[in-house]
């Protein structure tokens, strides 16, 4: 792949990032359309292009907002670079036009989820249905042999932590189970089964970071990114996984 292909895809993903942060803070509260103009939330100052620029804004600025020095979250810049690392990284090591599309989908949805979710523990339905009817139409292009494994495994999704909802009395939402049938419909049936597994394995190591970061407290761990990082794992490289496992055994 051409160095100017992989660059053009590392800067397209910064400027959606800084997107994705606006969708993921706003959608919750249903305000996307209404407020236009992007402002401090401490001093509600509008922000000129210049404290808007993806990454750069906030390295220029030290982190803090130009008007009351207020520290700006961490999180823009985070969501900013992660993006444009996933498209780069969908360019460099997808081969099918098709596949990258995929890709690049769920680097998106797994950014807004993390806004949103990190921010208000909330799995916004508005973003979920964006998403579905682009997955749906990717398996009638691709169809899985048979259709109705496809819809097996969004079943398969929502029954799962409907479960786990019953089991652990609260320990994920409403949010976790949609958002796993989307991926469950995607990576189909019976792969749901991995996913959940490889989400846990994702989960628990979020738990520990946010153990180390933040001692003595324990943390509520939103799993909802670890459920789509867990869906790209094993829609790419489930079968993988599969052989690998197997050939422990024989
Ligand atoms: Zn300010």
């Amino acid at each position: 792949m051409e160095h100017n292909v992989v660059f053009f895809f590392f800067i397209t993903g910064l400027v959606f990032g800084s997107f994705y942060n606006v969708v993921g803070l706003r959608v919750p509260h249903g305000k996307m359309f209404s407020s236009s103009r992007s402002a401090c939330p401490s001093c509600h100052n509008i922000l000129s292009w210049k404290e808007l620029v993806p990454l750069l804004s906030f390295f220029y600025q030290k982190g803090k907002c130009k008007h009351c020095g207020k520290a700006i979250s961490p999180l823009y810049p985070i969501i900013e670079l992660f993006t444009a690392v996933g498209f780069a990284f969908c360019c460099l090591f997808i081969n099918s036009p098709l596949e990258i599309g995929i890709g690049l989908l769920l680097v998106s949805m797994l950014a807004i989820v993390f806004v949103s979710d990190h921010t208000y523990m909330i799995i916004p339905n508005q973003v979920l249905l964006f998403f579905l009817p682009l997955f749906i139409i990717y398996r009638i292009i691709v169809p899985t042999n048979p259709w109705w494994l496809s819809v097996l495994g969004g079943i398969a999704g929502f029954g799962l932590i409907a479960i786990i909802i019953l089991l652990s009395k609260g320990g994920m939402g409403a949010g976790d189970m949609k958002l796993f049938s989307v991926i469950g419909y995607l990576v189909g049936f019976p792969h749901v089964f991995l996913t959940l597994f490889v989400a846990t394995i994702y989960g628990l190591v979020f738990f520990l970071l946010q153990k180390l970061l933040h001692k003595g407290e324990s943390p509520l761990i939103p799993f909802g990114p670890s459920i789509i990082l867990a869906g790209g794992t094993v829609f790419f490289y489930g079968s993988t996984l599969l052989d690998w496992y197997f050939s422990l055994y024989y």
